[in-house]
């Protein structure tokens, strides 16, 4: 495992030649979550099992979702956990009642965050069969977990709830296709259920991490997080996006949303002199 993560992060980024030293700053744990009933979708592990932590330390409830027993035997003990593939639509309404049961109560915070990329670089290199299984795990699943979950919402009368989408800046950029594809959909799809439910009482926001340590990219946290082509020259943290993604699904960001915050220290703004090839 450890050497097939080498190979696909020399595949993508090459070999760095210097190093670099991440800090976080956390928000000091303040129970800003306590009570809510949180649903995390592919959290475990990578930046959904960040976000899990992070929010179970603030107090709220998680339950958290993925594929691989083994991964998800390994989550936190204060953190309970169901298999399910996101592509199975068909089950998800048992999803959201066993979600229900173990939280003790009805889920009121839905976290899209199961996501793949194959890493094809070129629309030439894409097969029907690669498209397929990026499109339904990225957009379709979590553009179906998000009709149950607001179903529900307004069947239960909840008076209050959010989504959270994980995108990607790569659905700000045009050329990691289909996976930018699926990406900058899941941005068109968070403002228009923002839109759509604000007076319903669901909020909707996403976090769109840039290149972040995970298996998904080929990092562990250990690695060196140097890296050539990135603002500052440094990789991310799943806890640094965990950080982010708390403070946007609680009662502090009430007056917020439809909002996509993109967490790549700026890299995605587009400026005419270019701090990356130094011409600024
Ligand atoms: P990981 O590969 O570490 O985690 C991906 C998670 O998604 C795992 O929990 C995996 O669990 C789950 N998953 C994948 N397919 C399915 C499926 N069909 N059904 C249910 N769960 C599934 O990657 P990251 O943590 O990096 O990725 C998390 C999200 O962050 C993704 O949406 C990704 O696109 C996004 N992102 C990541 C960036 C990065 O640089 N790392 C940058 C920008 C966005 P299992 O395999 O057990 O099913």
């Amino acid at each position: 495992m450890k050497y097939l993560r080498r190979l696909l992060r020399f595949l993508i980024f090459g070999i760095p030649n210097k190093k670099i030293e991440t800090k976080i700053a956390y928000i000091s744990p303040s129970k800003k979550l306590d009570g809510k009933k949180v649903l995390v979708t592919g959290g475990n592990k990578g930046i959904g099992l960040a976000i899990a932590k992070k929010f179970s330390q603030e107090g709220a409830n998680v339950v958290v979702t993925g594929r691989s027993d083994y991964d998800l035997n390994q989550v936190h003990p204060h953190i309970s956990y169901l298999r399910y593939d996101v592509t199975d639509i068909c089950k998800m309404k048992d999803l959201f009642d066993k979600a229900g049961e173990l939280l003790g109560g009805e889920v009121d915070v839905l976290v899209n965050n199961a996501g793949i990329s194959l890493h094809e670089d070129d629309i030439l290199s894409v097969s029907e069969e690669s498209y397929d299984r990026q499109l339904s795990t990225n957009l379709k699943g979590a553009y179906f977990m998000s009709k149950n979950f607001i179903q529900r919402c307004m069947q239960k009368n909840l008076k209050s709830a959010n989504i959270l989408f994980v995108t990607s800046e790569r659905g700000t950029f045009v050329d990691d296709l289909p996976y930018g594809l699926t990406k900058a959909a899941l941005n068109s799809l968070v403002q228009g259920l923002a839109y759509r439910f604000v007076d319903k009482g669901i909020r909707v926001n996403a976090v769109a991490p840039g290149i972040t340590a995970t298996e998904l990219v080929g990092f562990s946290e250990k690695d060196n997080l140097y890296h050539d082509n990135q603002m500052n020259n440094r990789i991310y943290l799943p806890a640094e996006i965990g950080e982010v993604a708390c403070f946007l699904v609680s009662d502090a960001s009430n007056c917020m949303t439809g909002q996509i915050i993109v967490c790549n220290e700026g890299k995605s703004i587009n400026s005419y002199y270019s701090k990356l090839n130094n011409t600024l």
